[in-house]
């Protein structure tokens, strides 16, 4: 397989994870904050990747209270931000079987996906 289709399916993976996650914090009862979980650490984090990974092109507005946020949702894409796609709290997993099961097949595909780590692409 080249690089280009491994980077192609990573790109989904971590696409099929953010739209697991995000239900689960979009329908969140434990955070009444605007942005749930987001914040700017967690910007700085996935800043700090991009850094590393020489990926240009993203706006961190260093005026918002959460840099990367757009006006519909984070600008950054889930393949680029792996630490903000897979987040979700314990809770979910304790409440919700099914999702656990699926959540823990893909973490796996996602993850393995970046061994060995693949040159990143905008
Ligand atoms: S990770 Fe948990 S607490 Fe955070 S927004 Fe998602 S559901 Fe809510
Ligand atoms: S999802 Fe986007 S806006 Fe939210 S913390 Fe991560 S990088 Fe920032």
């Amino acid at each position: 397989m080249s690089f280009e289709e491994k980077r192609d399916i990573q790109r989904v993976l971590w696409e099929e994870m953010r739209k697991l996650t995000l239900p689960k914090c979009m329908g969140c009862k434990g955070i009444k904050n605007k942005y749930r979980c987001c914040d700017r650490t967690f910007c700085d984090k996935v800043r700090a990747m991009l850094e590393l990974w020489q990926i240009k092109g993203y706006t961190y507005r260093e005026d918002q209270e959460v840099p990367y946020m757009g006006k519909h949702g984070c600008t950054i894409p889930a393949h680029h931000r792996p630490i903000c796609a897979s987040y979700v709290c314990p809770e979910n997993f304790e409440e919700d079987p099914a999702f656990k099961e699926k959540y823990v097949e893909l973490a796996k595909l996602c993850f393995e996906s970046e061994t060995p780590p693949l040159p990143r692409k905008v």
